[in-house]
């Protein structure tokens, strides 16, 4: 837990979110400013700053990922969905905790627009 960390504190409540699921290792909310009709985020409890570290914890890794194939199947995502992790200055993160973007519920277009 990292008192600073935005995402952080929505795990432990002190901030609210629309949770879709959670689990004992990671949690599922819905993005506050949806860019899709289904825009979910899933976290991994522990603290990870970006994906390159969350690789490094393959437990964690794996768990992220299976959350949002869960999310993809509660939101009933079956025509497809994109999983995404933006890092660093190019890729656009922002919150510095990570977080797979899982987005779907309309055609999403070319990916590098
Ligand atoms: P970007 O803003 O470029 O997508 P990130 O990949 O770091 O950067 O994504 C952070 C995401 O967190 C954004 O989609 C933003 O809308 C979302 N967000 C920020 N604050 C909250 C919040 N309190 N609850 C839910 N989602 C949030």
């Amino acid at each position: 837990m990292e008192n600073t960390c935005l995402f952080c504190r929505i795990l432990s409540g002190e901030i609210p979110a629309t949770v879709v699921h959670r689990t004992e290792t990671t949690l599922a909310f819905r993005d506050i400013d949806p860019k899709a009709p289904s825009h979910v985020l899933v976290i991994p409890v522990a603290h990870h700053a970006n994906v390159i570290e969350l690789a490094a914890d393959p437990a964690a890794a794996a768990d992220v990922l299976a959350t949002a194939a869960k999310v993809a199947e509660l939101e009933g995502l079956t025509d497809g969905f994109r999983v995404i992790f933006n890092t660093g200055e190019h890729g656009g993160q922002e919150v510095h905790h990570v977080h797979a973007h899982v987005v779907g519920g309309a055609p999403l277009g070319p990916m590098l627009a």
